[in-house]
């Protein structure tokens, strides 16, 4: 049985590791052994084998991401992806309907729109932050609600507190996905939440360097969903676990710094003539800024913004940076700046973007742990570029 910590500083470092050490390592081995002896286990889900998710590499895990979100119990997955479709796959069954969010991540979306629909799993999608719309849309196989804490890529803001009292007052399961927030920012469980998801190939691990999923919530949740992934076979590799764990250990440093210095880069573009429109919670104009101020402990790493310009600015914007990556994904050390009309949403109709405020010129910027001093003065010479072209072109 490990130590409970009371904060979250020591509980990214100290949580779920093995008491008494093994053999005296600090830094608990890494239990890369597909198969365990027998020790006389009575259940299948029971024997040791990695694709049962109980070497001790993967409890030690788990427990620390337990405490890190204020949960019970934790499993992790093979990626996000693993973690969201095994989870649903757990709450819901043929039949049964879903309400969801209607700005979701575009695989989480395609998720629900091909593969469980194709399984007889229909989803309602709601404006998430518009609650007195949601009784309409319940039917009476709806079974869950499924929201994420920020949105992709418009870092748009439900009204949380309203979907965990609505999924308990009409006996829904209520589900979010907490990958763009972190626990660091925001814990969902503390907020009534049933179950937390994460793509931890983002903040959670921080590195850049693993896909990896995880889902947080009640012991008698997370033992069905570690029995339905031990059958769907998404099950993360110890050296995964190792490297994810590793991550953990910095994660509120790493997040704190983030937050702290999107904020600034936020401001330093939001007075650049050449700029539209920045989305990001911490910001006054943001709509939902009192919102974030009073759930959040911070407002994330993640921001996106669209040049007056449109798609071709964007374009002209994005050749003149040289410090950002241009790259999909987010929340590692890098900072990374990606269209996401051309990535993450490519997969969605041009109309159905459009009718999520998708615009081809919006760009998604991941803020690394460079300095913030220089990612804000190379943008801004970026942004001169453009500004210099454009009236150049016109004169
Ligand atoms: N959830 C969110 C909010 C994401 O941004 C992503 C990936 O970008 C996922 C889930 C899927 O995670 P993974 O790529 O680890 O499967």
């Amino acid at each position: 049985m490990s130590r409970t910590f009371k904060q979250l500083e020591t509980k990214v470092v100290r949580a779920g590791q093995p008491d008494p050490r093994v053999l005296g390592a600090v830094v608990p081995p890494i239990f890369q052994s597909a198969m365990f002896e027998y020790a006389g286990e009575s259940s299948y889900h029971d024997l040791k084998y990695i694709r049962l998710n109980n070497t001790p590499t993967h409890a030690a895990l788990g427990a620390k991401l337990a405490a890190i979100e204020g949960g019970e119990a934790a499993v992790v997955a093979a990626s996000g992806m693993a973690a969201i479709s095994t989870t649903l796959l757990t709450v819901l069954t043929p039949g049964d309907r879903l309400l969801a969010q209607d700005c979701l991540y575009g695989g989480t979306h395609d998720l629900l729109t091909r593969e469980l629909a194709e399984l007889g799993i229909e989803t309602d999608f709601i404006d998430a932050d518009a609650p007195d719309s949601w009784e309409r849309r319940l039917r009476p196989r709806t079974r869950a609600i499924y929201v994420e804490t920020l949105t992709n890529p418009l870092l748009q803001l439900a009204d949380l507190e309203a979907v965990a009292s609505f999924a308990r007052s009409h006996g829904l399961v209520s589900l979010v996905d907490n990958t763009f927030a972190t626990p660091v920012n925001f814990r969902p469980l503390e907020h009534g939440f049933d179950l937390v998801l994460h793509s931890a190939t983002k903040f959670l691990n921080g590195h850049s360097d693993i896909v990896a999923g995880a889902v947080i919530g009640s012991v008698a949740w997370i033992q069905r969903i570690t029995h339905r992934l031990n059958h769907l076979g998404g099950s993360l590799d110890p050296h995964a676990c190792f490297l994810f764990d590793r991550g953990l250990k910095t994660l509120v440093l790493r997040v704190r710094h983030q937050n702290q210095s999107a904020r600034l880069i936020a401001r330093g573009l939001e007075q650049h003539p050449a700029i539209a429109r920045v989305n990001y919670p911490g910001l006054e104009s943001h709509p939902r800024h009192e919102r974030a101020a009073r759930l959040f402990g911070g407002f994330g790493g993640m921001l996106s913004f669209e040049l007056t310009g449109g798609a071709p600015a964007a374009d002209r914007f994005i050749a003149h940076t040289t410090l950002p990556i241009v790259a999909p994904s987010l929340g590692g050390a890098e900072t990374l700046l990606t269209r996401p009309a051309l990535t993450s949403h490519l997969g969605l109709s041009p109309e159905a973007r459009h009718k999520a405020g998708i615009s081809d010129g919006l760009i998604r910027m991941s803020v690394g742990l460079e300095s913030t001093d220089e990612i804000l003065e190379d943008l801004v010479q970026a942004l001169d570029a453009v500004g210099t072209a454009v009236a150049e072109s016109t004169t």
